[in-house]
């Protein structure tokens, strides 16, 4: 196979198309972006942008003439001009079929089912009766999740059902029935953990270490590595995470979000069909990053070492508010030499919008998780 001089196309030019282009860079491929954003972060740095909305089949079109392979870096695409650009001939990893399924939680929830998955307990509802029932003690009772079965992130399309009393609002908020939703059981979890996990052409699969997760108003904000779980924990999730790629026979790099309950037991929150916030600790963290392992999974090279070089801690730079960004206390936060600022160049703040993250490496967890979150206070994003 040619490797020198790949043509790679990423639909979306945001902070996870900047980092692949980081890592492709590196092996001097050439990279063309689909983003509707003149100046997204990716912007700067790829060799081709092209401007155009993530719904017109004329802009995949451009951007599978461009390339050699194509992949995506979030999967609120176009599936349809994805699969007719697949039928015709090109390139796409992860497949089309693995995106159209994970794109829609409710087929997601259902391929995972089938596979003995373990997931929470869901149903498809279309009415206000339908959540009512699923309310029920014998079903999956009080409290539960509405979630919208498309289009959802940082928790948008998400609406907790506390009571009976909450299924009319809950229900009005996601669209009352003009768009499809579902409803899941509760997970009353002791902690949140992910693990990265990477799947080349020839299915050799590799996993990262299990990271443990806070978030804040439903958005990542602190990511701990190691997780602070037990090994049998943390070989259930490697389990897990490598049935999910066989699943969806994923090509690159896939995130499995897991809850893990107060009895030690874990399931799948929902899969990411590739990489992901939580998997920026390897950047600094592990011999060879998410962004790197990926960008071999798709160009059909064998993958670096997932290993943990030392305890990571990785924490997001959420705006503050709204206007022309500024980053503070860089040149502070630098005094400690283990941080690493990574911003990712939007010109505008947005509150609750990310806008870069930091990680701090050190000897032993507790004390890098301590410094990470002193830092909290002086390494910030505002809108002037
Ligand atoms: P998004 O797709 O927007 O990231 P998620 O479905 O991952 O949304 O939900 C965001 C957050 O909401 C999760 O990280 C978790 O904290 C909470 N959450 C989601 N589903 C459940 C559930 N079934 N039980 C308890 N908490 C949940």
């Amino acid at each position: 196979m040619e490797i020198v001089k790949k043509r790679i196309g990423i639909v979306g030019g945001g902070q996870l198309g900047k980092m692949m282009i980081l890592e492709a860079k590196r092996l001097g491929f050439y990279v063309a972006v689909l983003d509707p954003g003149a100046d997204c972060p990716a912007h700067s740095i790829c060799d081709k942008h092209i401007v155009a909305a993530f719904d017109d089949p004329k802009g995949y079109a451009e951007l599978a003439e461009y390339s050699d392979v194509i992949t995506y870096e979030f999967e609120h695409i176009n599936a349809k001009a994805l699969e007719d650009l697949e039928k015709k001939g090109h390139v796409i990893y992860p497949s089309v079929t693995a995106l159209k399924t994970i794109q829609n939680k409710n087929l997601q929830n259902i391929a995972l089912e089938k596979n003995q998955i373990p997931i929470p307990r869901f149903s498809l509802v279309t009415n206000t009766d339908e959540i009512r029932e699923c309310g029920k003690a014998e079903n999956f009772g009080y409290p539960m999740m509405l979630k919208a079965t498309t289009g959802g992130y940082d928790g948008k399309g998400n609406a907790l059902i506390k009571t009976e009393n909450d299924v009319e609002d809950a229900f009005k908020q996601l669209g009352n029935g003009a768009i499809e939703v579902m409803v899941e059981e509760f997970v009353d979890f002791e902690k949140e953990i992910s693990i990265i996990a990477c799947r080349g052409i020839n299915g050799e699969k590799v996993v990262y270490p299990v990271a443990e997760n806070t978030h804040k108003n439903s958005i990542l904000d602190v990511t701990a590595v190691p997780a602070n779980i037990s090994q049998e924990i943390s070989d259930k999730a490697a389990d897990i995470a490598n049935k999910v790629m066989s699943v969806f026979e994923g090509v690159g790099t896939f995130c499995i979000e897991l809850f893990e309950t107060k009895d030690g037991e874990i399931s799948v929150n929902e899969v990411a069909p590739r990489p992901h916030n939580s998997g920026h600790y390897t950047i600094e963290g592990c011999f060879a990053n998410q962004f790197e392992n990926h960008i071999r999974a798709i160009v059909g090279l064998p993958f670096g070492d997932t290993s943990l070089i030392m305890p990571t801690v990785m924490v997001n730079l959420i705006g503050e508010s709204d206007g022309p960004a500024r980053l503070l206390g860089l040149e502070e936060a630098y005094n400690d030499p283990s941080v690493h600022v990574h911003y990712y160049g939007k010109s505008e703040s947005k509150t609750d919008r990310k806008m870069g993250h930091y990680t701090v490496v050190g000897k032993t967890i507790d004390d890098t998780l301590h410094r990470a979150m002193e830092l909290k206070k002086v390494v910030r994003v505002v809108g002037e």
